[in-house]
């Protein structure tokens, strides 16, 4: 199927043509026709599917073809996402796609200035994408209006619930007008979503771009152990032996991702981390820097990671493990993007087997181990106290033990200086 069998207009044709795309995604082919038609949408599609341009060319479509039915000028499309990168990216879509029509959009998010901001929605836009927070801090500050929205996105919806936003998105779909089209796309699909979405769709269509458990299949993933003091050394041997080239690095605290990038960049491997802690623009010049082949490694937390959009990235590497077996989801699904194969590399410890066998579970598959490529790497040798913590956690831990956060992974006594720091239980960001 071609995209022009879909019915979008020739402007979004040729923007579609410019980008270099020649047939759509399963869920753009599935989903278009019927957000078109005005329908609502319940999507089950991760990132790396197309999803954006799924809900993002019909909308603007819509836009173009239909004037609003409002007077005065407001905004038309509403889009919640949970990150500002994932803000960032899809307002980058609208711009892309749209770029042969005169519709304006406007991004919002926060960690950075309110005025820029402020002045962007003072332009009218049509579209406006948000992180709930920061829409909040507008709306309580007068400096929106939803009397005009017309179509409302939720982006992630299982992030932003993971991330606590669903009083805020209660409190912003109170103030939409009842009249709508409302889109809601997921990875994943907890009670929590069943609800919300019982809720916000009205006799929706419901598209499924990749169930879940099959999202892996472009995704050769193989698992390493060794132990958790070893994994630094066992990082570095895997990207010197080229196993490894330019991978995203998935671990779990904002300290552990600063621990690793300073231990990798004394190795000379050329990195960048990206998490909450940093300045919006430190990630945006990690995140280019990557992108332009600057640096071979991202390390990053979970929720910084959301919404990166690579396409053609080789590898992903796992060097702590997720908790929450759909995260692991999400992160492969940064490789193996739009029909390129990529590569899952997972650094699993003892300690972290619970969390393996979870996430098996969920593929419904073993995942392949192989011996580290060289051979063993040992974990240095500590000067504290013989108790070490791998003895203490290793064996009976039940499944989950070891979920409560701060289970710092990296190396000898860093796990005293994430306390002192005041590092916080809370995973990611
Ligand atoms: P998304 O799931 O929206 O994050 O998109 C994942 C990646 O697929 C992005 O890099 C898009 O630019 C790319 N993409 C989206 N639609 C197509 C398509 N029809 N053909 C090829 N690549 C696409």
């Amino acid at each position: 199927m071609s995209f022009t069998e879909l019915g979008l207009s020739p402007e979004l044709l040729r923007a579609v043509a410019d980008r270099g795309y020649t047939e759509p995604t399963p869920v753009q082919r599935e989903a278009i026709p019927h957000v078109l038609a005005g329908r609502d949408l319940l999507a089950a599609a991760q990132t790396g599917t197309g999803k954006t341009a799924a809900f993002v060319l019909p909308i603007l479509q819509r836009l173009s073809v239909t004037p609003s039915a409002h007077e005065s000028p407001g905004i038309r499309v509403l889009v919640l996402t949970p990150t500002r990168e994932l803000a960032v990216q899809i307002e980058e879509s609208v711009k892309t796609y749209g770029a042969h029509l005169p519709i304006r959009s406007a991004i919002v998010y926060g960690g950075v200035p309110m005025a820029p901001q402020i002045a962007a929605l003072r332009r009218n836009p049509e579209i406006v994408v948000a992180t709930p927070g920061r829409l909040l801090d507008h709306t309580w500050s007068g400096n929106l209006d939803y009397g005009a929205v017309e179509v409302c996105v939720l982006d992630e919806a299982d992030r932003m619930l993971d991330m606590g936003f669903i009083d805020d998105i209660r409190q912003i779909l109170s103030w939409l007008p009842t009249e709508r089209q409302n889109l809601l796309f997921s990875a994943t699909f907890s009670d929590q979503i069943r609800r919300l979405s019982a809720k916000l769709l009205r006799n929706p269509v419901s598209v499924q771009a990749t169930p879940s458990n099959t999202a892996t299949e472009l995704v050769r993933q193989v698992v390493y152990l060794a132990d958790r003091d070893a994994k630094p050394a066992a990082l570095v041997r895997l990207i010197r032996s080229g196993e490894v080239r330019q991978a995203l690095v998935f671990v779990r605290t904002k300290h552990g991702a600063d621990k690793l990038a300073s231990h990798l960049t004394r190795a000379s491997i050329r990195t960048a981390a990206i998490h909450s802690n940093k300045a919006q623009l430190q990630r945006e010049v990690a995140l280019e820097d990557f992108k332009a082949g600057k640096v071979d490694v991202l390390v990053a937390t979970e929720v910084a990671a959301r919404g990166i959009d690579i396409t053609a990235l080789p590898h992903v590497v796992n060097y702590d493990m997720p908790s929450v077996p759909a995260d692991y989801l999400h992160r492969i699904g940064r490789t193996g993007r739009a029909g390129i194969d990529g590569v899952a590399i997972n650094l699993v410890s003892p300690e972290e087997m619970p969390q393996l066998v979870d996430i098996e579970r969920l593929l419904g598959a073993p995942i392949p181990r192989e011996p580290l490529p060289g051979g063993t790497v040992a974990a240095p040798r500590r000067s504290g106290p013989p108790a070490d913590r791998h003895n203490r956690h290793s064996g009976s831990r039940p499944p989950g033990a070891n979920r409560r956060g701060g289970g710092w992974n990296g190396l000898p006594g860093e796990r005293r200086a994430e306390v002192s720091s005041g590092g916080r239980a809370r995973s990611g960001d």
